[in-house]
Order: C-alpha cells, then sequence, then structure tokens
C-alpha cells in the first residue's frame, strides 16, 4: 500500500536528521527511512561551534549535547606549514564570538548521531530505522516518492511532495539529481584510519583539540575522544592505494610510525579492542559534487550532495547547514510562499557558495604546507593545480564568491595570506586570533558564525550580502525564506 507524507528523508545521519526535524516543526508529515540500526559507526567526529551552538540550538538539542559528556574542543593543534613547532587555532579568540559559545565537540558519531534522531522522532518526524530505500519514483516531470524495503523484506512505496537525499556517500539514488559526481583532481587522497585506547594529551587548555600533523606522505588526525579512546587516521595520496588494500592495520600502523609528533603520543597504548572501535577502516574517493543540488521534488543533501577533505573539519556542518537550507526552501514552497524554482535556488546557490569558500580554503591551507621532497606535498602545490580542476571548480563556484574566482591567483593570495597569519601567531597576545584577521579565514568562518548569531539573537548580528542578486530572506522563525 502507498504511504502519503509532505516530506520523505532518506538517511538518518546528521544531514537526514536536520532537514527532516525543520520540516517537522513546521507541522509537515515527514518520514525518514534509516537503513542501519542505530547505534550505528560513523566517522567524522569533530566537529565547529557553528553545528554545537549554531545548529543543535535551532534544531532544540544543544542541552542535551552538552550533557551527553563528549570532549570539549577549543580549536585545532597544527603541525603545519613552515613553522617546525605547532601552532594553536582556538575558537575562543574569534574577536566576534562570545566566550561560552567559542567551542565545539569531539564526538563519538553514533552517540551524537542518535541524539538527533531521537530529536527528530521527538518533534513528529516518523522515523523507521532498518528502512533501505531502493529507487525513487517518477511522476511526468518530477520525483514523486521512494520505493524502499523493510527490515522484514516487506516492499512499500511513499509518495511525497519533496525527497530528500541524505544517505551519505553511498547514496545510490543521487544519480537523479545532476547526474553524476564530479570528483577533484586535488583532494584526490585516500584515508585509512582506526582507534587507540587512550594516548597522550595535548598540555590544557588544549587537551580536547583536533591535532593535525603533516608529515612526508600527508598528513595525520589525532582526535581525543575519551581518556582512553583516541581516533588516529592518515590521509595520504591514491599512490598508496594497494598497499593500503592488501593489509590496511599493516598501512596505518607504518604511516603512524613516520609521523614522530603522532607515534610519540602513543608509546606503550595499545589499540582499541572494544566494538565498533576495534577494526581499521578505509575511506577513499570522498571529495566530490554534483552538477545540480536539486530537481523538481528531490533534494540533495550532506555528502549525498558534496564532501571535500576532512582537515579543517567541515563534514558535519557542510551537512546540516545543506539541510537547513534545503528545509527552508521546502517549508516555503509547502507554505506557498515561494516559487519552487526560485525556493530551491537560494538552497543551491547558499550551499554551493559555502562549499565553495571551504574548498578554496582547504587549497590554501594544504599549499602552506612545505616540504619539496614530498610527492604528496608536491601534488598539493597551487601552482600544480590543473586546467582540469580549475574548470571544474569554475562550473562549481560558478560566480557566487566574491572577486576573482577560481583556483590560481586568487588561492595564491589566499595561501600567503594564511601564512603570514600563522607565522604572526608566534608574536600575538593571547587576546585575539591573528588567524581571523586573515581574509581568508575569516570569509570560511563568516557562514558559521551567523548560524551561530541566528541561533542565539535570531538573526545574524551584521546584514549578511545575499549570495544571489535579489535573494530570499528568512521568515521570522528561520524554518522558512520569504520572498
Ligand atoms: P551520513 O552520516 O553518512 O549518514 C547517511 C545515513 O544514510 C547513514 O546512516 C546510512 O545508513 C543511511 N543510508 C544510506 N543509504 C541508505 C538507503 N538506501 N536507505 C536508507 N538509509 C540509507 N566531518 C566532520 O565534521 N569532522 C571530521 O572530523 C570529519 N572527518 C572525516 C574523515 C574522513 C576520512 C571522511 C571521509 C569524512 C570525514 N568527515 C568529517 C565528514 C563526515 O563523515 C560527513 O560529512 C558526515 O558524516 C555527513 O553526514 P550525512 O548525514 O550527510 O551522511
Amino acid at each position: 500500500m502507498t504511504q502519503t507524507y509532505d516530506v520523505v528523508v532518506v538517511g538518518g545521519g546528521p544531514a537526514g536528521s536536520t532537514a527532516a526535524t525543520v520540516v517537522a516543526m513546521r507541522g509537515h508529515r515527514v518520514l525518514l527511512l534509516e537503513k542501519q540500526t542505530f547505534p550505528r559507526y560513523q566517522i567524522g567526529e569533530s566537529l565547529l561551534p557553528s553545528t554545537v551552538h549554531g545548529l543543535c540550538r535551532i534544531l532544540g538539542v544543544a542541552d542535551e549535547v552538552a550533557r551527553a559528556g563528549f570532549t570539549l574542543k577549543r580549536g585545532g593543534t597544527f603541525r603545519w606549514g613552515r613553522n617546525p613547532e605547532p601552532w594553536q587555532f582556538s575558537f575562543a579568540m574569534s574577536p566576534r564570538l562570545p566566550e561560552p559559545t567559542s567551542t565545539a565537540f569531539q564526538v563519538e558519531r553514533s552517540r551524537f548521531d542518535e541524539i538527533l534522531l531521537r530529536n527528530a522522532a521527538r518533534v513528529g518526524v516518523d522515523v523507521r530505522q532498518g528502512c533501505q530505500v531502493r529507487g525513487v519514483l517518477e511522476a511526468t516531470d518530477r520525483v514523486r516518492g521512494v520505493e524502499y524495503e523493510a527490515a522484514d523484506g516487506t516492499r512499500h512505496t511513499v509518495d511525497a511532495r519533496y525527497v530528500v537525499d541524505a544517505s551519505g556517500n553511498t547514496s545510490r539514488i543521487h544519480g537523479r539529481v545532476g547526474g553524476s559526481r564530479t570528483y577533484s583532481d586535488f583532494f584526490r587522497n585516500l584515508a585509512v584510519f582506526g582507534y587507540f585506547a587512550g594516548g597522550q594529551r595535548l598540555p590544557e587548555p588544549n587537551a580536547g583539540n583536533i591535532f593535525c600533523a603533516a608529515f612526508d606522505a600527508g598528513w595525520l588526525w589525532y582526535i581525543p575522544l575519551r581518556d582512553d579512546l583516541t581516533s588516529v587516521g592518515a590521509v595520504i595520496a591514491e599512490e598508496h592505494r594497494a598497499s593500503v588494500q592488501r593489509d590496511p592495520t599493516a598501512a596505518w600502523r607504518s604511516m603512524i610510525e613516520r609521523c614522530p609528533e603522532v607515534a610519540d603520543k602513543l608509546v606503550g597504548v595499545p589499540t582499541a579492542t572494544e566494538p565498533p572501535y576495534d577494526q581499521v577502516r578505509v575511506r577513499k574517493d570522498y571529495s566530490y559534487w554534483k552538477r545540480s543540488f536539486w530537481t523538481p521534488g528531490m533534494v540533495l543533501v550532506g555528502d549525498a550532495a558534496c564532501f571535500v577533505d576532512p582537515v579543517l573539519s567541515s563534514g558535519v556542518h557542510l551537512a546540516t547547514y545543506g539541510a537547513l537550507l534545503a528545509a527552508r526552501s521546502i517549508n516555503a514552497c509547502l507554505a506557498g510562499t515561494v516559487a519552487e524554482e526560485r525556493s530551491f535556488a537560494e538552497f543551491e546557490a547558499r550551499y554551493r557558495r559555502e562549499y565553495g569558500v571551504f574548498y578554496e580554503f582547504l587549497v590554501s591551507f594544504y599549499d602552506m604546507q612545505r616540504d619539496e621532497q614530498s610527492y604528496f606535498w608536491q601534488a598539493k602545490k597551487v601552482t600544480a593545480v590543473d586546467a582540469t580542476e580549475t574548470a571544474a571548480f569554475a562550473e562549481l563556484v560558478g560566480g557566487l564568491l566574491p572577486g576573482e574566482t577560481g583556483v590560481g591567483v586568487r588561492l595564491a593570495d589566499a595561501s600567503a595570506d594564511l601564512d603570514r597569519a600563522v607565522d604572526r601567531l608566534a608574536t600575538a597576545d593571547d587576546r585575539r586570533n591573528p588567524l581571523y584577521t586573515s581574509r581568508t579565514v575569516g570569509e570560511t568562518f563568516r557562514q558559521g558564525r551567523n548560524l551561530q548569531e541566528e541561533a542565539l539573537y535570531g538573526a545574524p548580528l551584521d546584514d549578511t550580502e545575499p549570495p544571489v542578486p535579489n535573494g530570499l530572506a528568512l521568515a521570522k522563525d528561520g524554518l522558512a525564506w520569504i520572498a
């Protein structure tokens, strides 16, 4: 029998829970279908303040997340660039954010994602786990629903005004929107990661920071999840694919050995044996985007739409921010206040711009690292960015970024800008982080700041330029656009 909803959301990760919750908060009928049964494992453990204090507050889970006992993250510590000494990037030194919200968390995603999913059910979303979406249903000129298989093997169809694909990087249905994925040449890396049952912590007040250390083959993350649990991952070049596939655990251990700044923190510490942390996992081909993020009746959010390199911990921010934007467009359409084309153009422009800003920043961040001997870092020079990548990037942001867009001169400027900011960290007093005075960093974190201000004060403190001329404004409740 066909069931009917206003919106069906595919996937119960942060993107799916966010989209479903924000639509349900407007009183609409929402069904969320999740293939697995929570709690389930996912990578992406280091969050940004925009998620913790912005998005989670908008969803109504900020207090629950704060009480969950996750490791407090004050910023990032990097062994990166010319400076041989590690340097800190602290959220608290942002001149514009009030102190209590200048923090984030390192989270076990199984627990964090379950909090968001339960909250979706609490606000009225019909959450069904163990339900795998098999395909989308078509009307003449739009998507009209999905077909799914329930845990007991029975097949069902759902009619809905909108389908939200939030089924992550393994999405089987994203191809209905914007064709196949465009993969970044520049970020065509491989990640191999696992867990230790402990590990040394950085000195306070930075003990909860993410630590990222560059080494000859790439870079490593070191994320303190609990006193007795540390997430350690290597991001390395594609050329290691065969050896990683042959023996992921041996490859992971050998990458850690090649990076003394991380290896020294793990001397005598055993690897974790508790599930799901007892495995070494591999992810590849994770930096991509789509030509379009929506089509009539269907929208892509989170990893189903795009992702780029984990070094700045932007994945969950981009996923939940994109989902919030999509939900606002859906709510505006369901209310009948904005035409569909206009409403989703707003979603797409804002989402692309945010993704593009992070993408540009990441390229210049990689460019900061100097290791002339290493194949990995040689290939990550701005000067090595090829014409295909430039063309692909221009297609991605098409006129949405301020100034001269594209990978090239502007990125070289951004990279020098970052370099100068990091150099000045050495001489800065501790009240104001010079990284925030960098044009590039300021732009990258602008939207995150706006999101937090919106959650705290109802609107960004500064008027923000709409990303497209004559862009739509936000409704008073923050849950939809108004023309
Ligand atoms: P997911 O979290 O993947 O959720 C998708 C859900 O959809 C899953 O629960 C899945 O079971 C379900 N699903 C799939 N198919 C179906 C189907 N057919 N029917 C029903 N349900 C389905 N981000 C950060 O913020 N910080 C980090 O430190 C970070 N580190 C990362 C490191 C690596 C190596 C990688 C690759 C990514 C990292 N990320 C990080 C990114 C982060 O993992 C993702 O951006 C984030 O999980 C995206 O959330 P999502 O909701 O879009 O997808």
